[in-house]
């Protein structure tokens, strides 16, 4: 059955497990993150189609349904799941979106690895998810591409099916021309994402990017640009911008760029927040912790996060204000996600042995400065974590948006805690009130948490009130209703466009 909508995401919408020996499909347990969002879309179709991949030994032969119905709360969609082998994703996923793209994407030259990319391969897999995505497609449908690993799929998907209307999301930061054009693909890639009616990202500044790197590959026209919206400016912070562009005009065609930081769901977080369980282990961690303070820092292990250069700050504050010893406490959550590849392997070590040498040499008996947690930490525990910490210390070099921080601020309904923050986390254009430090400059992030742990009650409840206004504004509905306006706005656009032509 085709679809209005097609969503092109390079994880499945469902969690695929055995009950007596049969493969049944369950909604995903946890219903925080992107995906319920994306999901929610459906409800707005006659009917939807979801594409991603899955893992096949033979993929002219896989053994496996590739497209499967699915009804479930969001309504009736079908997931058309694209075989690919466990090289053709080391190669795609891990190796030329990982160690190509992901440095590039976050300002990181020196990390960028060219040598083991198979370009070929990355076309390949990218022209089998377009070929997916127009399977599934009703005439006129909007099929919806997110995120770098599946950046030519609109330029194929324009070649295959010129009536679709295609949108492409980064969920990532867009780099500067100094930097994107580092990748010898570069006019590849763009020219693809000049095929899309609308392309999103979080911030106005990966927006303003991706326009200059588009003028620097080719002509492009008719560049509008409106002013930042009040709330997305964060006074002198790094990322903030003052203008946007919103829409320009290459080969003749109209591309909407749209601008749109994702949320949390606050609701659902709001619910977490209140489950007498979480009352009963906060005030475990609060016993646990009797009168010393609480900084919880949570993020994925990867050279992005800056963890090694917090561990360090936490270490120079240690050294240099010996009253803190023994009445602070770090709990510093880095969840590594490939410990296969290189790179991230390298930054686990980094970690456990920075954070190892901290504990050895301020640690006591009864004292253990930081706690270094490496697993997941399920939401509903990670949310009575966030209500208890007095600081959450959240760093990271280079972050797309990051919703650790949002999260936090969404738990406190208590309206205390301090929120410090990197101004290089796309989220920091919104959340202005934190505490934001310059995860670069080490007397920045010194004095940053330093602030933090000495800031007065009041201007902590202060400062949190207007963070909590925000996160609630902008929150993943929010970034839905924005999509959803994106879309209508490329609707006229072909619309007028087709009226010309008759
Ligand atoms: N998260 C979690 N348990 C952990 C660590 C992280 O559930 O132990 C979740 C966290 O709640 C957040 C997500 O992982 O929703 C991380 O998203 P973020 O945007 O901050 O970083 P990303 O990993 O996408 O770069």
């Amino acid at each position: 059955m085709s679809s209005d909508l097609v969503i092109v995401y390079h994880r499945q919408p469902y969690e695929e497990v055995e009950e007596n020996g049969k493969i049944v499909f369950k909604e995903n347990s946890s219903p925080n993150g992107i995906v319920p969002t994306l999901k929610s879309f459906f409800g707005g179709v006659d009917h939807g189609a979801w594409v991603a991949w899955k893992l096949a030994e033979d993929t002219s032969n896989p053994g496996f349904e590739q497209v499967v119905e699915i009804s479930d709360s969001y309504g009736d969609y079908s997931v058309s799941r694209l075989p690919l082998t466990a090289d053709q994703v080391r190669e795609f996923y891990h190796v030329t979106s990982k160690e190509a793209f992901w440095p590039i994407l976050h300002n990181f030259r020196e990390r960028y690895n060219y040598d083991p990319v198979d370009w070929p391969n990355f076309r390949q897999v990218n022209w089998a998810f377009a070929e997916a995505a127009a399977a599934e497609a009703a005439p006129g449908a909007v099929v919806w591409v997110h995120d770098y690993n599946l950046w030519l799929v609109p330029g194929y998907l324009r070649q295959m099916r010129p009536d679709v209307r295609i949108a492409f999301f980064h969920h990532t930061p867009f780099p500067a021309a100094d930097m994107f054009n580092v990748l010898p693909w570069r006019k590849e890639i763009v020219g693809s994402l000049l095929a899309c009616d609308v392309v999103g990202f979080h911030i106005p500044r990966y927006s303003s990017n991706f326009v200059s790197v588009a003028r620097s590959l080719f002509d492009v026209d008719e560049i509008v640009r409106e002013r930042v919206e009040e709330d997305f400016i964060s006074e002198g912070t790094a990322l903030t911008e003052r203008s946007v562009p919103i829409e320009l005009v290459h080969n003749g065609r109209r591309v909407h760029i749209s601008t749109a930081p994702v949320g949390v769901d606050v609701d659902y977080i709001l619910k977490q927040s209140d489950r007498p369980e979480t009352a009963t282990k906060v005030e475990e961690i609060k016993a646990e912790m009797g009168d010393r303070q609480l900084i919880l820092s949570v993020g994925r292990t990867d050279y992005t996060k800056g963890g090694v250069d917090q561990l360090e700050s936490f270490g120079r504050i240690l050294r240099d204000n010996p009253d803190l010893r023994g009445k602070v406490r770090l709990m510093h959550v880095s969840v590594s996600a490939n410990r296969n590849m290189t790179a991230y392997a390298e930054v686990q070590d980094a970690i456990e042995q920075t954070a190892g040498r901290i504990n050895g040499q301020y640690g006591t008996f009864d004292w253990t400065p930081i706690a270094l947690i490496s697993r997941a930490v399920p939401f509903s525990e990670l949310v009575a974590y966030y209500r208890a910490a007095d600081v959450a210390w959240i760093t990271p070099l280079a972050d797309g948006m990051n919703l650790v921080c949002k999260e936090y601020v969404a738990a406190r309904t208590d309206g205390d805690g301090v929120l410090v923050l990197s101004e290089f986390a796309g989220a920091a254009v919104e959340m202005g009130s934190a505490v934001i430090t310059n995860a670069y400059s080490h007397r920045s992030m010194d004095s940053a948490i330093l602030t933090a742990l000495r800031m007065p009650e009041q201007e902590r409840r202060q400062r949190m009130s207007l963070l909590r206004n925000v996160v609630q504004k902008y929150d993943i509905r929010a970034w839905g209703r924005m999509q959803k306006e994106a879309f209508d706005k490329a609707a006229e656009t072909a619309k007028e466009r087709d009226a010309s032509r008759v």
